[in-house]
């Protein structure tokens, strides 16, 4: 069955009550400047998502609810109010109103009708977890905790790709979604559909927020309702008899054909228009903006260091709300089990393709995982991992497609790095007669990665650290290689 990610605040449920909140609180005020509460509110309402969007953007995520409040102050004063004609208590009362959304016309209907029909719901939402939770609770449906998806667990605000990425793995997890199952995002804001779609999914609109959805600007939706209920029901009477198949809409539009879109190019979209800005701030202060990028990235790396430290600030965030005791462990020491022999090359990068956490590998790497006999370097880190940390393995592992490797295939004269790719031209000459036999270059290639893991397991293992440890059974030596294609890790036998 396909499933269906709804958006929460103002798609499941309205602002009523923060309105007459704010007609309640500051009504007469209001009327002095003629301001209109509701109109107030989407001006307050809209900023405050934006701002909430953008810190998360700059790497300094903080909750939607915490944002509503902080600028609530600025709202007014932009209105038009003074500063004495508003009071802390009317700020307070008016956010925590936020925690009491009414349910939109209903939702409770939709929700039980696609439920008893086996489509599987979640919430996806830019709010907190509890007030999630309680939203649903008050509206009387049923959700599990697993079920409610927050950017404030993974800090990162929609319209980021990641957020829809995270909704996707996180059903796929729990078994509600298949590979080739469709998904469908439903929101009331076109520019949450945008990015889902531009993450992969199928997208239904209600348009009972917008009234307009702007497809110039946003592109179109794959279905539009103005009901959240009725739009489920009168279409899945309609669809009966096509399987596995929903859409959100009465007047369900002509299926579009879709475009999976690739995910470096919506990266390289969102970086094309944060250098944009950039460009136009730093033409403001009359400095010459650096020429654009006219070549696409290759991956979604930042370029700048503020956007690298964001990431790492988000990382740390992130690490610290999953696994709390992490850091804290990490801080007192380490007891890694593994020493990873690699190479330097950035598509392998051990704690990743194993799947551990920081603390879980000693690691040494170099260009095409060499371990030279006397090299200074390489062998002060098997000495401490296994004499000192007792690493119960020593990995060395290579990978095909290794640019180290391949130079030594040559014999071309390339400067310093000759010294170092002496040591896989030794190899390569001493095992002469086998790669000659072969006359497919990438299948030589191939071979002396292999070779090469296998010479370099040997120089590993005429190291009296690693022969003591293997007399007292304590350590395994392993010669491994990685399949950059595949993401997989096999053994190197020897012939
Ligand atoms: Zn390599």
């Amino acid at each position: 069955m396909p499933t269906a990610c709804f958006d929460v605040i103002g798609t499941c449920f309205e602002f009523t009550p923060v309105i007459n909140t704010i007609a309640q609180r500051l009504g007469p005020t209001f009327k002095l400047h003629s301001i209109d509460p509701s109109l107030f509110f989407f001006s307050w309402f809209y900023a405050a998502q934006r701002d909430f969007t953008y810190v998360s953007q700059a790497g300094h995520y903080v909750p939607i609810a915490e944002v509503l409040k902080g600028t609530l102050a600025r709202a007014l004063r932009i209105a038009g109010l003074r500063k004495d004609e508003f009071t802390t208590e009317d700020i307070e009362a008016i956010a925590k109103q936020f925690k009491s959304l009414e349910a939109r016309e209903g939702l409770k209907e939709c929700w039980e009708y696609l439920q008893g029909r086996g489509v599987e719901c979640y919430a996806v939402t830019n709010g907190g977890h509890a007030t999630t939770k309680s939203y649903f609770e008050a509206a009387g449906i049923e959700l599990a905790d697993e079920r409610i998806l927050s950017c404030d667990e993974i800090k990162v605000a929609k319209a980021d790709v990641r957020v829809y990425q995270n909704a996707e793995k996180k059903m796929k997890e729990q078994g509600t979604l298949k590979a080739d199952e469709e998904r469908w995002f439903v929101a009331a804001h076109m520019w949450d559909l945008c990015a889902a779609k531009a993450a992969g999914w199928k997208t239904g609109y209600v348009d009972y927020e917008e009234f307009e959805g702007c497809e110039g600007v946003f592109g179109e939706a794959d279905v539009k309702a103005s009901s959240i209920h009725s739009a489920a029901v009168s279409d899945h009477r309609q669809s009966s008899s096509r399987s596995n198949s929903i859409s959100f809409s009465a007047h369900t539009r002509k299926p579009q054909t879709y475009n999976n879109p690739l995910l470096p190019q919506h990266q390289y979209y969102l970086r094309q228009q944060t250098r944009s800005i950039n460009t136009s701030f730093l033409r403001a202060l009359g400095i010459t903006p650096p020429q654009k990028q006219t070549t696409m990235p290759a991956a979604p790396c930042p370029s700048t260091p503020t956007e690298i430290l964001a990431r790492n600030s988000i990382w740390a965030a992130n690490i610290a709300e999953s696994n709390p005791d992490l850091l804290a462990r990490n801080a007192a020491g380490q007891s890694p089990t593994v020493l990873w022999i690699g190479c330097s090359d950035s598509r392998v990068p051990e704690t990743t393709i194993l799947d551990l956490l920081p603390g879980e590998v000693f690691t040494h790497r170099n260009i095409a995982n060499v371990v030279p006999v006397g090299d200074l370097s390489v062998e002060s880190v098997v000495q401490y991992a296994v004499a000192v940390l007792k690493v119960k393995h020593v990995v060395v592992c290579g990978h095909y497609g290794c640019g180290g490797v391949q130079a030594a295939l040559g014999d071309a004269k390339l400067g310093r790095i000759d010294a170092w790719l002496a040591n896989i031209r030794a190899v390569r000459d001493a095992n002469k007669e086998t790669l000659d036999k072969i006359t497919d270059e990438k299948e030589k290639w191939t071979k002396l990665v292999d070779l090469n893991v296998l010479a370099q397991v040997e120089n590993v293992h005429k190291l009296e650290w690693v022969q003591d440890a293997i007399k007292e059974g304590r350590l395994d030596v392993h010669a491994w290689v990685y399949d950059l294609a595949s993401g997989r890790l096999s053994e190197v036998k020897k012939d």
